[in-house]
This record gives C-alpha cells, sequence and structure tokens, in this order.
C-alpha cells in the first residue's frame, strides 16, 4: 500500500472530528531526512522559515535534522527559540519596533536587516548583545511569473536592499558592522532558478560576498518535491561556500512540510445551479487554506479523478460568495456525509486560518509514525470570540 491509500484508508475510517488539520509525522521525517542529506553534503545549515509551519509539537522531530529556524518577528523569534532550545534562531524582518527589539535580541542570534537605515538604527545594539548582524539584499533578478505577490525582486518591491541604495547608503561602518548577507527570492522553485538568482547576486554583490561570514539564501527552494534537482543545490552551495568561504544558510518554510498535513472535511449539503453541482463543506476555504483564494491554486484532493461523469464545485459554508476551493471529479456520485481529505495542507495553514464567519478553527491531529491518530489542540466559541474584545 503506498503513503496515500494508506493515509486515505486511516483518516477515512478515523474517530475525528472534522474540519480537521492532519499532520504527517512520517512523510514530515522523510522531509527532514532529505534536507539532512543536503546539510551533510554540503555543511549548509538548513532552518525552517516558521511563518509556513509553526507547529511546534514536531519541533522536537524536526530539531533532529535541522539546525534551527528562522523567524518573521518577535513571536516567531520566541516561539523558535522556546521550542527549539538548543538550536539556531535566525530572524528577518522588513521593520523592526524600538519597543521591541531588546526582547527580541534575547531570542534571536542571527538579526538580518531589511535596509541600510534599520542598520545604522539598530546594528549596533545587535553586536553590543554579540548577535550576528546581516543585511538582506535585493538583487533584482525575478525567477517567477504570474505571482506577483510572491516576487520580492518585482519592480516595486520593498525587501532587501539593491546595489543603488547599497552604494547610496552604506558607509564603510556599516559595511564592517555585517557578518552576512542574505536574500529571498524564490518561491516553489528548482535550482535552476537558485542558479539564476546567484549569478545575478554575484554580479551585484561579489565585493560583499568576500567579506562576510555567511550567505542565507533564503527559502523557496522546493527540495523535497521529486523533480526538484538536489545535485545541482548541492553543486551550487559548494561553489559559493569555496570561492567566497562562506557558511551557506538555507531557510525553507515549504519544503520541510511538504505533503505532510491533510485536511479532512465532509459533505454538508449538495446543491444545484443549472449544470452545476455544487458540495457545500465544513470547511472554508477562505478560512482555512487562506492560500487557496490568495495565491490562487486548486489543492489536490485525494481520491479525486481526472475526468468523469460526477463532478463537483467544492466550496464552504460562509456568506463569501468566493469561498470556492475549485472543481473535481470523483469516481463515484458524492453524497452528503462523505468525508473528503485536501492534501498538501501542513503549510500556510494552521498559521494562517481566521474565524471569518464566526467559522470554529479546524482541529490539528497528529498522524503517528506508530499508526494512531492524536488531537494536539482543539478550538472553540472563546477562540473566536476574545480576539474580538473584552474577556
Ligand atoms: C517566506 C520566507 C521563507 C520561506 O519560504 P518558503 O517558500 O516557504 O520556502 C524564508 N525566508 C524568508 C525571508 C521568507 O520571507
Amino acid at each position: 500500500m503506498n503513503n496515500e491509500t494508506d493515509i486515505m484508508t486511516r483518516l477515512l475510517t478515523a474517530d475525528i472530528r472534522t474540519p480537521c488539520y492532519v499532520i504527517d509525522e512520517k512523510k514530515l521525517r522523510e522531509n527532514c531526512k532529505v534536507l539532512k542529506s543536503v546539510q551533510d553534503r554540503t555543511g549548509c545549515r538548513i532552518l525552517l522559515a516558521q511563518k509556513a509551519f509553526s507547529n511546534y509539537d514536531f519541533y522536537p522531530l524536526l530539531s533532529e535534522y535541522l539546525s534551527g529556524t528562522e523567524a518573521s518577528g518577535l513571536y516567531e523569534a520566541r516561539l523558535g527559540c522556546e521550542m527549539m532550545k538548543d538550536k539556531e534562531c535566525h530572524v528577518f524582518c522588513a521593520a523592526y519596533r524600538e519597543d521591541e527589539f531588546e526582547e527580541l535580541l534575547s531570542y534571536a542570534g542571527h538579526i538580518v536587516f531589511n535596509s541600510p537605515t534599520q542598520l545604522k538604527k539598530f546594528g549596533a545594539a545587535a553586536k553590543a548583545h554579540g548577535r550576528q548582524v546581516g543585511l538582506r539584499i535585493n538583487p533584482e533578478c525575478s525567477t517567477q511569473e504570474g505571482h506577483e505577490i510572491y516576487d520580492p525582486c518585482s519592480p516595486t518591491s520593498r525587501l532587501g536592499t539593491t546595489r543603488e541604495q547599497w552604494d547610496e547608503l552604506m558607509d564603510g561602518g556599516l559595511t564592517d558592522m555585517l557578518d552576512g548577507l542574505h536574500f529571498h527570492t524564490l518561491c516553489e522553485q528548482n535550482s535552476d532558478a537558485l542558479e539564476k538568482t546567484l549569478e545575478a547576486v554575484e554580479e551585484k554583490f561579489s565585493p560583499y560576498l568576500k567579506r562576510v561570514k555567511w550567505l542565507n539564501m533564503g527559502g523557496g527552494h522546493h527540495i523535497t518535491r521529486d523533480d526538484y534537482d538536489i545535485d545541482l543545490l548541492c553543486r551550487l552551495i559548494e561553489k559559493m561556500r569555496d570561492k567566497y568561504s562562506l557558511q551557506i544558510y538555507l531557510e525553507p518554510g515549504e519544503a520541510v512540510a511538504l505533503n505532510a498535513g491533510y485536511l479532512v472535511t465532509e459533505v454538508l449539503d449538495i446543491v444545484k445551479n443549472g449544470k452545476n453541482r455544487i458540495a457545500i463543506l465544513d470547511m472554508s476555504p477562505a478560512c482555512h487554506t487562506p492560500d487557496v483564494i490568495e495565491m490562487p491554486y486548486r489543492p489536490p484532493l485525494l481520491g479525486s479523478v481526472e475526468k468523469s461523469q460526477h463532478q463537483y464545485i467544492l466550496a464552504g459554508p460562509t456568506c463569501l460568495a468566493g469561498d470556492v476551493v475549485g472543481e473535481y471529479c470523483f469516481e463515484r456520485e458524492l453524497n452528503i456525509g462523505d468525508r473528503l481529505i485536501f492534501g498538501d495542507m501542513a503549510i500556510y495553514s494552521t498559521c494562517k486560518n481566521n474565524t471569518f464567519n464566526g467559522m470554529p478553527l479546524p482541529t490539528i491531529y497528529k498522524a503517528c509514525e506508530s499508526g494512531g491518530i492524536l488531537p494536539l489542540a482543539a478550538f472553540g466559541y472563546e477562540d473566536f470570540k476574545y480576539r474580538l474584545g473584552t474577556k
């Protein structure tokens, strides 16, 4: 039995309350082993980008393989520091706040600034605390099409310092403060996009690569995807490592938990509009898988088929007309009460959901390697209410 039929059988028969997320411990470990092999081959260090996946019950497992966490700000830095204690904690934020910076310094060992102005404002305090200081650069090399909101190299991007800004605002003292450089420009991409990006990084910033100790190549590397070219990734890491004497960091989010989670839902009703059959589920894409609407994309549905006469639009129970997952085909007719399983739901889901429309937050379960399905966290009315007013 392959993993997909195995997990389907388990989830279709499990005594679980829908809608719920189920995180697949076995798949998570498989991903980690792939990432660890890249670390072992190249000496690079791989961090979990927590904004994609921050289900900390799994941090002990992740820390068997990864070098630490990457945070987008104070809360994630604290979480990484608390739950992956002996590991590295890096932070990048487009702009830090004065009233949080001191506390942030108590969590993060590596602090990456977005601009020379921020470096000037906070760099000395970070150094005084013995922290490593980095600057995010913008190599101005777009390698993705179609998803403008995921392109930090678009002409209007605020993310990273361009070479022009560097020349205008950096001085000798600021440059001397830098321990490392950071870029993050990829999204769900293969290593050929990294190769192209590195050419731009070298063309624009090579004099500075020689002066720092580390280079963080960000996330967006889809390392655990079947068709990912790991050999090329390793060659690129080794080249940068050797040419400039750099410690290389990667901080993937997606690749850590790719295909390592499910969203289980139940059909509440089936309605018709003209020729269309529409199944109303107990999950809402707008609330529980916001990337389906935002990106947008059509998530995999386990057990669905490419084409058949049993075609349905799957949609949420909210009052948002566009709260639709997409159109799917099945081998047989759908019925009210059927359980459906969306795949690849560990990333950008649990950490991005919301209670719009008063929708309950789905329970989070763990599909244990040993076979059982264990509840990790459940939510109720109070989780909806108390983010809106006094307690
Ligand atoms: C989003 C982000 C990541 C992780 O990206 P994935 O696409 O999930 O791999 C890493 N670093 C930074 C700075 C990010 O903003």
